[in-house]
């Protein structure tokens, strides 16, 4: 028998023993520092961080024993990281993992299956493409629709944006940009989404050699979705001043509000101008699953694609995102044919032919495990839950004095900033610095206590914080505790600046 047996998944009886004595011991690792979490993170300074990767981060010329690295991995890994199944956090769209999503991360990887070509993944890659099929039923597209795995968010908008750009090039420059290359006219093409849209619109564009200045910013409304009337005058004075709109990249779910932009009429806008509609549901999706608020997705069937991120409220582990188009022929514009790998004469799926990628994980089993097990309709009551959580919070906060809430949470995502009394009446700037300052050191003393894991953002210059409650397991009573820690931080940035400025008014 061959030394290296025991380091694979072989038919010897001792790769066998070993992978199911590590797979044991890590899943003894998770558990038992999970059993114990109190808080989400446990802080450490940057400095004992750069020794700790000192001492464990090196390769070694030869192995040391299972147990030793196991034990080190409770110290290096697990005692400093974030720990996002905690209900105390909720900075990002970062979710907790769903636990058969994550027993089927133990089966992705085991099997290591590859879905560029049929060949690696035979069966895998018909249960992704079954899977993207029921997720196109929930849409209710067309039977002409396709979809496809992809790494996020990030990906499925930039397959998006070429794909319209190579469409829009193909009708109307006859002129196949896989091949040829960019026409003269790229320079004039314009693509428009919202001033909350994503940054990825932006560097898609740039990626894709339209330049970030192609994309035209559309202003929001008082509930930070998309003016259509801005829209409609922003595309007009494009095309007087010879430019050529192909594409509007609609947000379902922008990032920090979750605000929905208007659907219905930006298709009909789109269509009348021939303008390929895509619909950014990154964060939105997941409302095709809910019981109460899936009416807000039902124009979601008119877009010409749509993004939607599975790592984010479907709780899947990082990465699991997908990509839909209408019309599967427009996956035409990005197939090429190698020998080795997809010929075009085969009969079998060879999913590199509707992805960017070619080497992919088998991703779409956890959503496939997710669904056999969870069912849609406690998925939904998942994600009703968090809405119904966020919206009684942000009612909580707006009941506050010395808070300001800017958003009525139509999703999960609720923006607010600790609102301190005006010192500084003559001085707009440093009053405006001052809150900064304040809302700043709230987040960072919090996230460095560990209770309290909150984003920050900017809006008209000033610096906010952010939840973001995806995770179902956010009590009402608990977000109440934990915004309650927020003012008293606040209440006391605002003592101490308050006898600095007496201190200094005095002298
Ligand atoms: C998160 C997000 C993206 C980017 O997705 P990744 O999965 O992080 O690549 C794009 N658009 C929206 C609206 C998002 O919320």
């Amino acid at each position: 028998m061959n030394s290296f047996n025991k380091w694979f998944l072989s038919t010897a009886s001792n790769g066998v023993e070993n992978y199911h004595k590590f797979m044991t011991e890590a899943v003894k690792v998770v558990s038992t520092h999970y059993r114990d979490l109190e808080k989400p993170y446990q802080h450490i300074e940057i400095e004992e961080i750069q020794n700790k990767i000192e001492a464990y981060v090196t390769f070694e010329e030869k192995g040391k024993s299972p147990d030793a690295v196991l034990a080190s991995l409770q110290d290096l890994v697990m005692k400093h990281s974030l720990h996002i199944s905690h209900p105390g956090a909720m900075a990002h769209l970062h979710c907790p993992p769903l636990i058969p999503a994550l027993a089927a991360e133990v089966i992705i990887t085991a099997l290591n299956q590859s879905m560029d070509s049929w060949d690696q993944s035979p069966i895998a890659t018909y249960i992704e493409d079954g899977v993207t099929q029921e997720v196109i039923k929930e849409i209710d597209y067309p039977n002409t629709a396709s979809g496809v795995f992809t790494s996020g968010g990030t990906q499925s908008n930039y397959m998006a944006l070429l794909l319209a750009r190579n469409e829009y090039c193909a009708k109307n420059f006859l002129i196949n940009v896989s091949k040829q290359g960019l026409p003269i006219e790229a320079k004039k093409l314009r693509i428009f989404c919202s001033e909350k849209a994503h940054f990825t619109v932006q560097q898609s564009a740039a990626q894709l050699g339209l330049g970030m200045d192609s994309v035209v910013s559309i202003k929001t409304n008082e509930n930070y979705e998309m003016c259509t009337d801005d829209l409609y005058e922003e595309i007009e004075k494009a095309k007087q001043q010879g430019y050529l709109p192909f594409a509007v990249v609609a947000t379902i779910g922008t990032t920090d509000f979750g605000s929905i932009d208007p659907l219905d009429e930006i298709s009909k806008l789109a269509e009348r101008e021939g303008m390929w509609l895509h619909a950014d549901a990154a964060y939105g999706g997941a409302l095709l699953f809910s019981n109460t608020y899936r009416h807000l997705l039902s124009d979601l069937k008119k877009a010409d694609s749509i993004t939607m991120d599975f790592h984010k409220w479907f709780y899947q582990p990082v990465s699991c995102g997908a990509f839909f188009v209408k019309n599967s022929s427009m996956f035409e514009h990005i197939q090429l044919y190698a020998d080795y790998l997809n010929p075009e004469e085969d009969q079998q799926l060879h999913l590199v032919d509707r992805s960017i990628q070619t080497t992919k994980r088998f991703d779409a089993l956890k959503v496939w495990l997710t669904f056999q097990v969870v069912g849609k309709q406690e998925f939904g009551n998942m994600i009703d839950y968090t809405i119904k959580t966020a919206k009684q919070t942000a009612a909580f906060l707006q009941n506050q004095i010395n808070i300001e809430v800017l958003n009525n949470p139509v999703m999960n995502a609720i923006v607010f900033r600790y609102q301190p009394k005006v010192i500084y009446k003559d001085n707009q700037k440093q009053q405006l610095l001052y809150e900064n300052t304040i809302n700043q050191s709230i987040q960072q003393l919090l996230y460095e206590q560990g209770n309290l894991i909150m984003a920050k953002t900017k809006y008209q210059e000033k610096v906010y914080l952010k939840l973001t409650m995806l995770n179902p397991l956010i009590t009402f009573d608990e977000m109440v505790k934990r915004l309650n820690e927020v003012i008293i931080v606040g209440q006391k940035l605002e003592q101490e600046e308050e006898q600095l400025h007496e201190c200094s008014s005095f002298s």
